[in-house]
């Protein structure tokens, strides 16, 4: 059976303890929330009371966090005189963590990891909150081939496809490649589903039209941002998210803070960044990424 350490229980990495637990893992847990970690107690999780009772005896731990500074704290300790986990687990852990930061954080994270004797992949997800509860995640992984093959035996409970992007922080640089795009092509669908309707078009035969043409894209297929074309789509259920406006923000920056490293144009990039920070800011940081549509919308059209 296999015995994994998780840390940081949120929306994520809740369903995927889940289903680690569905697949017949051992699972012990730890967050900084008492509660969010509690509630896995019911679903058979082995619930810790600090990150060192949580990572002891694991053969692989897995961490699910905000950002870069609480990935940063959390294995390479804080200034505060917290110790990371790094100086806490045994020798042969395996090290994943799934959330989504900065390339250079990772890099770090793997570069002590490797001082210490220790396998450590970053394997930024793909999917959302949907995927994370259905198992259906996509894995980005940086890292070496062996770190990549231990990686696949634990993510398959998690994830349906899983990618070796490269090197340490190479998952990272993936994903935020991947997120950039989706930024860009939302507003882009936004912005032509709102021309076409401030021009008289259905907006609904305007998706099918370009369904069927070179304006094909991910959002019209699967995720239609004007409300009423899609019934499973979070803008016919209020902007329910889904993926939440903050977190596309979240992505955009750290899509900027690589290019401005790289010096590498990103005007369209930078462009759908300043129109979520402009949406975020009227409130809508927590509705779904797709109620970028309101942004083309207003005032009173
Ligand atoms: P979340 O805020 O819901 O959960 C993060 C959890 O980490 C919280 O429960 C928090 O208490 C815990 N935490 C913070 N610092 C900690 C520490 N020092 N020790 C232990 N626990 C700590 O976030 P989320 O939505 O689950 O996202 C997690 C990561 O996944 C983020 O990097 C996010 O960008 C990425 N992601 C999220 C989505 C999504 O749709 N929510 C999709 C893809 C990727």
């Amino acid at each position: 059976m296999m015995n994994i350490a998780f840390i940081g229980l949120g929306n994520m990495g809740r369903p995927m303890v889940l289903n680690l637990l569905k697949a017949g893992c051992q699972v012990s847990v730890f967050d900084i929330n008492t509660v969010a970690a509690e509630a896995l107690k019911e679903d058979g999780a082995v619930v810790a009371g600090s990150m060192d009772e949580c990572v002891k005896g694991a053969q692989t731990v897995m961490t699910m966090l905000p950002a870069g500074e609480h990935v940063r704290a959390v294995y390479l300790g804080d200034h505060q005189g917290g110790v990371g986990l790094l100086k806490m687990v045994e020798a042969g852990t395996f090290l994943i963590d799934s959330s989504t930061i900065d390339p250079a954080s990772a890099r770090l994270v793997a570069q002590q990891a490797h001082t210490h004797g220790l396998e450590f992949v970053d394997a930024p997800v793909s999917g959302g909150v949907a995927g994370a509860q259905a198992g259906t995640l996509t894995f980005i992984v940086g890292g070496t081939d062996s770190g990549f093959k231990q990686a696949e035996e634990v993510l398959q409970h998690v994830g349906k496809n899983i990618f070796h992007a490269g090197k340490a922080g190479d998952g990272q640089m993936a994903k935020i490649c991947n997120n950039l795009m989706l930024g860009i092509l939302m507003s882009g669908t936004c912005e032509a589903l709102s021309l076409g309707m401030d021009n008289g078009l259905d907006p609904k035969v305007l998706s099918d039209i370009m369904l069927q043409s070179s304006g094909r894209n991910w959002a019209l297929e699967l995720y239609n941002p004007c409300p009423g074309i899609m019934d499973k789509a979070p803008a016919s259920n209020h902007y329910q998210p889904g993926f939440m406006s903050k977190l596309m923000l979240k992505d955009l920056g750290l899509g900027l803070e690589a290019a401005t490293e790289s010096q590498s144009p990103i005007p369209m990039g930078t462009l759908a960044r300043n129109l979520y920070a402009f949406h975020n800011a009227e409130g809508n940081e927590l509705r779904d990424f797709s109620s970028l549509f309101e942004f083309y919308r207003k005032p009173s059209k």
